[in-house]
């Protein structure tokens, strides 16, 4: 029996959660970091307008530069618990994939801090029926996505606020377990 949650396309956007102004991230700060700058949590670094993770080529070359000690935005969002990114998976499959498909999840953080360290996981909650991953940009939710769906098939969708600040990305294979 088809149920909500079936439905493939949701033509309105689902809002963002909070209060946060719909026109900006308020964790890009408007009048921009001082460079260089390293985060005090996971010591990225700031340089040309970019983060750079902390073995990056690039931060081992300014190592004997003074930084400007800051959280980066991607911790803050951790520590606050303020995803870019919601990404559910669903559906039969999932069951006896489950393993497979998370130690992905976790393959593909590793690969996309690699290249910007502000791409990762804030959290992983599964249930019985879903799994449920917070992602601290949107951009690597919208990954997660892509790289579930080509590897595993099934149907994806991505729905993002308008100001593309936030995605919702829901993936499933196979029927719907009821609630
Ligand atoms: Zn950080």
């Amino acid at each position: 029996m088809m149920n909500q949650k079936n439905v493939k396309r949701h033509p309105v956007p689902q809002a963002r959660r909070g209060t946060e102004a719909k026109s900006s991230d308020p964790y890009a700060k408007k009048g921009g970091i001082p460079e260089p700058a390293k985060c005090s949590a996971c010591e990225a670094v700031y340089h040309h307008k970019r983060w750079y993770s902390k073995g990056d080529p690039v931060v081992i070359e300014l190592q004997s530069e003074a930084f400007d000690r800051t959280i980066c935005p991607a911790c803050r969002k951790t520590q606050e618990h303020f995803p870019g990114g919601i990404v559910t998976l669903r559906g039969e499959f999932l069951d006896s994939h489950k393993d497979q498909i998370l130690h992905q999840i976790r393959n593909e953080e590793v690969r996309a801090k690699g290249n910007n360290p502000q791409d990762g996981i804030i959290s992983i909650k599964e249930t019985e029926r879903r799994i449920e991953i917070h992602t601290t940009s949107e951009k690597f939710a919208q990954r997660i996505g892509k790289e579930i769906h080509r590897a595993y098939k099934g149907e994806v969708n991505y729905n993002w606020t308008p100001d593309d600040k936030f995605v919702r990305v829901e993936w499933f294979r196979g029927a719907e377990k009821e609630d």
